[in-house]
């Protein structure tokens, strides 16, 4: 008998539900608001982390994993958890080394009591985190281990979320995701059937985000794959940057439709798609589904009110 998969070990919800969302700024053009709760997936891992993961863990057989983020990353967060949920090693490189001489922050702290080793480093190491020199003496320190991107993003990880794309196979005729490092949006896209589009906002500033999906694409599925577009509209000042007016938004989202709206991310593409569809942007009888890809973190929450 083979092992279970830790896809299975962990029972996803999968796929994902789907949810109208009854809202009069998309209904009185015509468009049609549905909302793709990939954030119910699963309660520590939710989400695009969860698809992310889940090859990659797969490929780890047991292995320890040693990733990369920032000192609030929640791909850190959502490794540290598989592997205290499935009982393997995590190593979790984290970027600035003022850190280590300070108390945890409570996303480290989570990350630290979940059994993650952290490893804090210099940011101009954190820049050369993929050069083969600095990835040898990672490894000369902690042994053999499978080696995960920053954000989880790598070839395996954009197959996963082509899961994505083919659970909203004849659903939607767009579906909008946020974007960081680009991995969920490439896998969105291709697994999307033809006639579909994929609606990528990024939260970072930058205009590098279309040269990153392409490159995935091109590890992941050997060429460009379905139809996607950007817009770099809406990324309210850069990553973790937010507005009084985008945090006025999701508190309203909110109110409207019931579900806690992550600010960093969800509440970008959100407020990007009832622009877009204020704009006109979308013809009547477009039916856009919007992907929720993470839920608000408590503590984060609370300080941010
Ligand atoms: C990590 C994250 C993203 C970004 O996903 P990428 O694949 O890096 O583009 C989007 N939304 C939420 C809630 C996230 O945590």
């Amino acid at each position: 008998m083979s092992a279970p998969s830790p896809e299975s070990r962990l029972r996803p919800l999968l796929p994902s539900p789907v949810q109208p969302a009854d809202d009069e700024r998309f209904a009185r053009h015509g468009v049609t608001l549905l909302l793709k709760r990939d954030d119910l997936i699963h309660p520590d891992l939710p989400g695009n982390k969860w698809r992310k993961l889940a090859p990659n863990l797969a490929a780890a057989a047991g292995r320890p994993v040693l990733t990369f983020g920032g000192a609030y990353s929640n791909h850190l967060r959502a490794t540290a958890a598989a592997g205290r949920l499935l009982g393997f090693r995590t190593i979790g490189v984290v970027r600035g080394d003022e850190l280590a001489d300070r108390p945890l922050n409570p996303s480290l702290a989570r990350c630290a009591a979940d059994g993650m080793r952290l490893h804090f480093v210099d940011r101009a190491t954190y820049r050369a985190k993929t050069d083969p020199a600095v990835l040898a003496g990672l490894l000369e320190l902690y042994g053999d281990c499978e080696v995960v991107p920053e954000g989880g993003s790598n070839a395996l990880a954009a197959r996963g979320c082509a899961g994505l794309g083919r659970e909203l196979r004849g659903v939607a005729d767009v579906a909008a995701v946020a974007c960081g490092t680009g991995g969920t949006l490439a896998g969105l896209a291709a697994g999307l059937a033809p006639g579909q589009r994929a609606l990528g906002v990024p939260v970072l500033r930058g205009g590098f985000l279309g040269e990153a999906v392409r490159g995935l694409q091109r590890r992941a599925f050997g060429g460009p794959a379905g139809d996607w577009w950007l817009d770099e509209r809406f990324h309210f000042g850069g990553y973790a940057r937010t507005t009084l007016e985008l945090h006025a938004f999701a508190k309203d989202f909110e109110d409207r439709h019931g579900l806690p709206v992550e600010r960093l991310y969800v509440a970008k593409m959100l407020y990007a798609l009832t622009a877009l569809a204020e704009e006109g942007a979308f013809p009547a009888g477009t039916t856009v589904a919007a992907v929720i890809t993470g839920r608000p973190d408590e503590e984060a929450q609370s300080s941010s009110r």
